[in-house]
């Protein structure tokens, strides 16, 4: 199998994904690759169906802000943004 050096459009992370599974998670996500936290992320806030939040482009740019946000502060995990918006 093909496997190929992919890197998350929201936090960065780099991962080894085969071509398969990235192009799979491309689709689902306006052609971005999202990492397995991020995805997670993303389809929750699609599933809760907040208002500004019903569809998939809108729920990513959400949580990327919200990356950006964390990862300027090594000392919050993204899993600890994420609770946060949760929590809203
Ligand atoms: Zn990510």
């Amino acid at each position: 199998m093909d496997i190929e050096l992919v890197k998350c459009e929201c936090c960065g992370l780099k991962e080894d994904c085969t071509q398969d599974y990235i192009s799979e998670v491309k689709l689902k996500f306006e052609g971005k690759w999202l990492c397995g936290l991020c995805s997670e992320a993303v389809r929750d806030e699609v599933n809760r169906g907040n208002s500004k939040a019903s569809d998939v482009e809108e729920a990513m740019r959400a949580h990327m802000s919200l990356c950006r946000k964390y990862k300027s502060n090594p000392a919050i995990r993204v899993a600890d943004g994420m609770r946060q918006m949760l929590r809203r």
